[in-house]
């Protein structure tokens, strides 16, 4: 499954891995969990080499938590989910995705992953790079006024002091990074199911993807 920032992949993706008895993987983590570590180490983002050093020093996790069907991301040890969640982090992050050998990086832990089937991945490029033979493929988009405002409410559920305004601005921006860059950007497989979930909650999305999913494979 792949969409932009903040149209529910991640909710949605939790929602029909649940129901199918499959595990769910957000790449994004990946991507943040890194950019995070290379902020933390107060390394330049632009110094690519330096990037991919630090992902390849770094010990890649991924396991359940809690009897989630997510399998989240631990780096050296550590789960990191909670804390790569920031704007910073996720401004951020669309730098690191751009470095060729970080992509290159990713994709091999994507693909180690998914080898065995039974997963839902989420990202920017899993339908058309990653998984190019993906039995089911998902392309999820929201207008940005709505994508925004469901990041708004996330945040405020959580407590969290957000600009309305702001939000919407990095969403934009992490967008236009993440459609134009020159390796495996954002974009629509061929043969994706395009759901636009403007007007549908994202339990609706969830079993627009089922219905679909069981027509396909029989059932
Ligand atoms: O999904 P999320 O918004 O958390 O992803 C953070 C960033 O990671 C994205 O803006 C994008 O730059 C990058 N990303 C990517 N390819 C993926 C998943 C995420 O480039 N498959």
């Amino acid at each position: 499954m792949d969409g932009p920032a903040g149209v529910g992949k991640s909710t949605v993706g939790q929602l029909v891995a649940k129901e199918l008895g499959y595990r769910f993987i957000n790449t994004g983590e990946m991507y943040r969990a890194l950019t995070w570590k290379a902020l933390e180490r107060g390394l330049d983002l632009a110094d690519e080499a330096a990037v991919l050093a630090l992902a390849e020093s770094l010990k890649w996790d991924f396991k359940a938590v809690d009897g989630g069907v997510a399998l989240k991301t631990f780096v050296d040890g550590e789960g990191v989910s909670a804390r790569i969640r920031d704007e910073r982090v996720g401004a951020n992050s669309s730098l690191v995705a751009a470095n060729r050998g970080v992509r290159r990086f990713m994709c091999r832990l994507q693909r180690r992953l998914g080898r065995g089937g039974g997963i839902v991945m989420e990202g920017r490029d899993i339908a058309t790079h990653v998984f190019p033979d993906a039995d089911f493929k998902i392309y999820l988009d929201a207008s940005i006024d709505e994508r925004a405002a469901r990041r708004y409410r996330q945040l405020k559920a959580a407590g969290v002091a957000a600009d309305r305004q702001k939000i919407k601005e990095a969403i934009l921006t992490r967008d236009l990074n993440d459609l134009k860059r020159k390796i495996n950007p954002l974009a629509q497989a061929a043969d994706a199911l395009v759901i636009d979930s403007t007007r549908l909650n994202l339990h609706q999305v969830a079993d627009r993807i089922l219905k679909a999913v069981r027509a396909a494979h029989g059932g």
